[in-house]
């Protein structure tokens, strides 16, 4: 693994989000706009103009609700949970999924049940954000192993690797950047999302990949305990 992305002082701010987010808007909204001037003026508007228009409105909403998790505000219910059954709930929600695609996960855990100060949703959003993107660089199949173990007396560290068609180089210092996706039909927020989380619970997000081997993402996280006492 041959590329490191350390990425918490991009993190962008909030004008620069907004502005992303009205570019992202407004080009669906003319694609909508054209076509319903198409159909006033001349009646005729055929079901691909239709499906088209579906689909632009479904993309607005995708970038809305994606964008909502970000607004949602800062007051979270932080509560001591096992990082291993969020995991395990994770696993769950998209096993059908993966399996889809002839995809098998692997999760490999210590005995130990490690406890994390967090907000379990947000935590989760973090796990089904990344094991989507394995998912979707599997075309083919194969194996996402996910692993869970001691990292310190601290820290816990999760790593989620896949097999998938992996991240050019070039594109590496993009990852993150607010709408950047490489997907027809992606939003490019979600790596932005689950770093802005993981900083947000005091841990550490990281990406490796090899173009045609695939890609891990490593995330440290503090063990409850610690993380109370470093809580501001
Ligand atoms: P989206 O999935 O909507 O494109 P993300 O923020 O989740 O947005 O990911 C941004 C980009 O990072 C993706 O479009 C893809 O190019 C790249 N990427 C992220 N994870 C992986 C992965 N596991 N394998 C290959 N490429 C990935
Ligand atoms: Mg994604």
């Amino acid at each position: 693994m041959d590329e490191l992305l350390r990425r918490s002082e991009k993190l962008t701010t909030v004008g620069q989000l907004a502005a992303g987010v009205a570019h992202e808007i407004r080009n669906p909204l003319t694609t909508l706009r054209g076509f319903l001037q198409l159909q006033r003026e001349n009646n005729r508007l055929s079901p691909l103009h239709n499906e088209i228009m579906l689909s632009e409105l479904d993309r607005i909403n995708l970038i809305v609700s994606e964008f909502l998790i970000l607004a949602k505000p800062q007051a979270t219910q932080f509560q001591v949970k096992s990082i291993r059954n969020i995991l395990n709930d994770v696993i769950s929600l998209l096993d059908s999924q993966a399996h889809l695609f002839g995809i098998e996960f692997k999760f490999e855990f210590e005995q130990e049940n490690f406890k994390v100060h967090c907000e379990e949703n947000q935590m989760k959003q973090v796990f089904i954000n990344i094991i989507k993107n394995s998912i979707e660089a599997m075309e083919d199949g194969g194996v996402i192993r996910i692993e869970l173990f001691r990292l310190n007396p601290e820290e816990i560290g999760i790593t989620i690797t896949d097999q998938g068609i992996g991240i050019p180089s070039h594109i590496m210092p993009k990852l993150g950047e607010p709408f950047f996706t490489s997907k027809e039909n992606g939003t490019g927020l979600g790596l932005m999302i689950s770093q802005g989380i993981i900083e947000g619970h005091k841990g550490m997000m990281e990406i490796f990949s090899k173009p045609g081997q695939g890609t891990r993402v490593d995330i440290i996280l503090p063990l409850a305990g610690n993380a109370e006492q470093t809580k501001s």
